[in-house]
C-alpha cells in the first residue's frame, strides 16, 4: 500500500477514508493484522493495522522489509495526447522505472491543460502494482522551448524523431565514444504528439549537443506506443 506519509520503525501511519474502506472494508484486515507500505522514499515497510475504523484508522510501521530501489536517473518528456492514451503513458513510465515523467506543450500539442495530480495518482498505482519502492513525480505542463532553455548540460536527450522512420534504430547510447554509453549520466527521453514536430522544433533539437536523434524502426509509430518503444530501447542499454 502506498502511503504519504514517512515511514521508520514505530511510526505511525494514519489513514483517510479511502485507505480505511479499503483496508478494512474491501480487504477485510483488522487490527493486529500485517501489509507492507511504501512512500516512494523509505523503501519497503512491514507495518500492523494498529486502529481499524470506518472512517479511519492508523497503521504502525514495524522493520524495513526492503531498501529504496531508485531507477536509473531517465526522465521521460511527451506531448499530451487523448486522456486515456496519456493515462497509459504514465502509467507506462511508471512500471518502466522512469525517474521523473513530464508533460511538455509542443507546436502541434492538442491539450493545453493536464491533470497533474490525476496522472500522478496513476504514477502511484503502477509503482503499486509492479512492487516498486520509487514513484516518478508527474510534472506540470511546460512548454518544451521553456524546458530546452534551460536544459542541464550534462543531461543526453534521446530524441525520437519520427522524420527517421524507415532508418536502422540506432545503439542507443552505445558503449562508449562521443555519444555516451551506458552508465554516462542522466538522460531523457522525448516523444512529440500526434501531429509530430514542428520544423521549427526539429530544427531546434537537432542543434541541441545533448540531443541524440532516433528512430524508432520502419513505421510511424502512434506517440503511446512509441513512448514505451523508446523506454524499451533505452532500458536494452541501460539496464535496470
Ligand atoms: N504525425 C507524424 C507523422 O505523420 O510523421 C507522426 C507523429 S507520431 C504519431 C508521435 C511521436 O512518436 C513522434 O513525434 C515521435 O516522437 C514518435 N515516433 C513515432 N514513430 C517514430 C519513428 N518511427 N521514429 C522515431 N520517432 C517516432
Amino acid at each position: 500500500l502506498y502511503v504519504d506519509h514517512p515511514l521508520g520503525a514505530g511510526q505511525t501511519v494514519p489513514l483517510d477514508r479511502d485507505q480505511a474502506h479499503y483496508l478494512f472494508g474491501v480487504m477485510r484486515m483488522g487490527a493486529g493484522d500485517g501489509l507492507s507500505l511504501f512512500n516512494g522514499r523509505d523503501g519497503e515497510w512491514h507495518a500492523e493495522v494498529a486502529e481499524a475504523g470506518k472512517r479511519g484508522g492508523s497503521l504502525r510501521a514495524v522493520a524495513q522489509t526492503r531498501p529504496l530501489a531508485l531507477p536509473p536517473d531517465l526522465w521521460l518528456l511527451f506531448a499530451p495526447i487523448k486522456k486515456a492514451r496519456t493515462d497509459f503513458i504514465v502509467e507506462k513510465a511508471a512500471e518502466m522505472g522512469a525517474r521523473r515523467i513530464c508533460p511538455v506543450q509542443t507546436d502541434f500539442t492538442n491539450s493545453d491543460r493536464i491533470r497533474q495530480d490525476r496522472l500522478q495518482a496513476h504514477a502511484v498505482e503502477a509503482a503499486e502494482q509492479c512492487g516498486g519502492t520509487f514513484v516518478p513525480s508527474v510534472e506540470g505542463l511546460e512548454k518544451l522551448g521553456a524546458l530546452l532553455d534551460r536544459w542541464p548540460a550534462e543531461r543526453r536527450l534521446m530524441f525520437c524523431d519520427e522524420a527517421r522512420v524507415g532508418q536502422a534504430v540506432p545503439d542507443v547510447a552505445g558503449p562508449s565514444g562521443a555519444q555516451g554509453g551506458a552508465g554516462d549520466g542522466p538522460w531523457a527521453i522525448l516523444i512529440g504528439p500526434e501531429g509530430g514536430f514542428s520544423p521549427a522544433e526539429r530544427e531546434r533539437l537537432h542543434a541541441l549537443p545533448q540531443a541524440k536523434v532516433v528512430s524508432l524502426g520502419p513505421r510511424i509509430l502512434r506517440a503511446d506506443t512509441a513512448a514505451v518503444a523508446a523506454m524499451t530501447l533505452w532500458q536494452l542499454r541501460h539496464g535496470d
